[in-house]
């Protein structure tokens, strides 16, 4: 996988830089849709991305045997479709190749290592005022009326404290370390969380020679991938235009009893809402199952409680059992970092960084501020994300060109050493 064409890089930026377009933060699929649908409205932006290339999570991030979890059709961004000859399920090295193309077919040129670590509104100015450090330290701020926060739900690992921890003496590695089982074979690993990661990790390992072990803490709901001879997000998509959720819910859990068996019986109980509401109440994804199960009903993965403490190679579990393993991996998931650069108390919620108002309606801040990935949808979430606010920008600009409000005016009095970038 290459790294995209690095010409952006932040080496002759001046301190000060006015954008007449938006800034979009994380050149992530989200922050490229945004730019892309900018783009084609007329609209230029400046992408700012603390990784040295697009889609750094797809890229730098997931394990070799990622594919994406839901059908293509789902995972498309807007204006550009996958290639014909793509798979159902395109693999990372697919999808990085599809997000490559994209940007190119847009000449979408990210500015790379360049981290934003504060943004602030202007109400002076009625302006963002946007600083980014770059790899070597140099800082500029970015002068603009539209800021798109593209940073994404997965910006930072979560780990969690585990008592002893530190004693444990064998690896300890989050999955946004873990490339693939070649490493562990022949060891014990534990695998910590049972979302898709999870449950994915577990596999890989089994097909390495490990030994894995999945920590289920909580309850969680499996699904077969496909259902019907239809991927199990098509067909609840489908279902959910003629059924009430709760039907489609019922639905999907009595083919999931017939397909995958009672769940419970192997450690993973189903939680008392269905999948769909509960994704819709709290976001948590249903695992759509990829061959893990078959491997837990084998006996070839076990199934432990939560973690009670850590020793020397060892893990003490809440219901007092005591395991030896060689190894822990933490599928403990991510989290938004906004709260860390964005300085704005209305439309982020400080507690976990994402927008305060749910889906369909988070997209969308004061002063020309703008999320686009953040609705816990996926890709499709920040397709729409990405096309509405697009068109609210344009909006934007046009209703304040019929106004003749001279932004460049005002700046130029403000910032007479600024340069302009577009
Ligand atoms: C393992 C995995 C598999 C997934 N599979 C699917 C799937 O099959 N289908 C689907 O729809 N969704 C899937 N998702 C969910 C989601 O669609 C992806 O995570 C997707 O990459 C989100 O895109 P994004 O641009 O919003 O965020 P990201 O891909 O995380 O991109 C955000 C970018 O912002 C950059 N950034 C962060 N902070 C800063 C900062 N302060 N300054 C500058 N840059 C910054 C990051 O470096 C990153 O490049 C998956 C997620 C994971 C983790």
């Amino acid at each position: 996988m290459s790294s995209h064409d690095p010409k952006g890089s932040a080496e002759e930026t001046p301190a000060y830089v006015f954008v007449p377009g938006p800034v979009i933060v994380g050149a992530g699929p989200s922050g490229l849709a945004a730019a892309a649908c900018l783009k084609v409205k007329g609209v230029e932006s400046v992408v700012l991305e603390r990784s040295d290339c697009i889609a750094s999570l797809w890229q730098h991030k997931t394990y070799d045997r990622l594919r994406l979890h839901l059908p293509r059709r789902f995972c498309e961004l807007p204006l550009m479709g996958f290639p014909e000859e793509f798979p159902e399920y395109p693999d990372k090295g697919q999808f990085v190749d599809y997000l490559e193309a994209y940007a190119s077919q847009f000449s979408i040129r990210p500015r790379f290592e360049e981290t934003v670590e504060h943004a602030e509104h202007d109400p002076i100015l009625g302006l963002w005022q946007v600083r980014s450090a770059s790899s070597k330290g140099r800082e500029t701020t970015y002068i603009c009326r539209f800021l798109v926060v593209a940073t994404g739900e997965n910006a930072e690992a979560v780990v969690p404290e585990i008592e002893g921890v530190e004693g444990f003496g064998g690896v300890i590695k989050h999955t946004s370390l873990y490339k693939s089982g070649k490493e562990f074979v022949g060891k014990r690993v534990l695998v910590v969380g049972c979302g898709n990661s999870g449950m994915e990790v577990c596999l890989d390992l089994c097909n390495h020679n490990a030994m894995p072990s999945l920590v289920v803490r909580d309850s969680v709901h499996v699904l077969p991938r496909e259902m019907l001879a239809r991927s199990t997000f098509g067909l609840s998509m489908w279902l959910l235009k003629w059924l009430p959720i709760h039907h489609v819910d019922r639905l999907l859990l009595l083919l999931s009893r017939l397909i995958l068996g009672d769940t419970a019986r192997f450690g993973l109980n189903r939680p008392k809402l269905g999948p769909l509401e509960l994704k819709n109440l709290n976001g948590k994804t249903p695992v759509l199952d990829v061959g893990t199960l078959a491997k837990i009903k084998s006996g070839d993965i076990k199934i432990f409680p939560g973690i009670r403490r850590m020793k020397h190679r060892e893990v003490e579990f809440s219901d007092g059992r005591i395991e030896g393993f060689d190894a822990v991996i933490l599928a403990t998931g991510y989290k938004s970092n906004v709260p860390f650069w964005l300085k704005e108390g209305k439309m982020f919620s400080d507690k976990d960084g994402l927008p305060r108002r749910p889906f369909p309606n988070g997209w969308k801040g004061e002063n020309g501020l703008y999320a686009v990935g953040f609705t816990k949808r996926g890709l499709l979430g920040a397709s729409i994300d990405a096309s509405k606010t697009a068109e609210d920008i344009l909006q934007c600009i046009k209703e304040e060109a019929m106004q003749g409000l001279s932004l460049a005016g005002r700046l130029l009095k403000q910032y007479p050493s600024s340069s302009s970038l577009s």
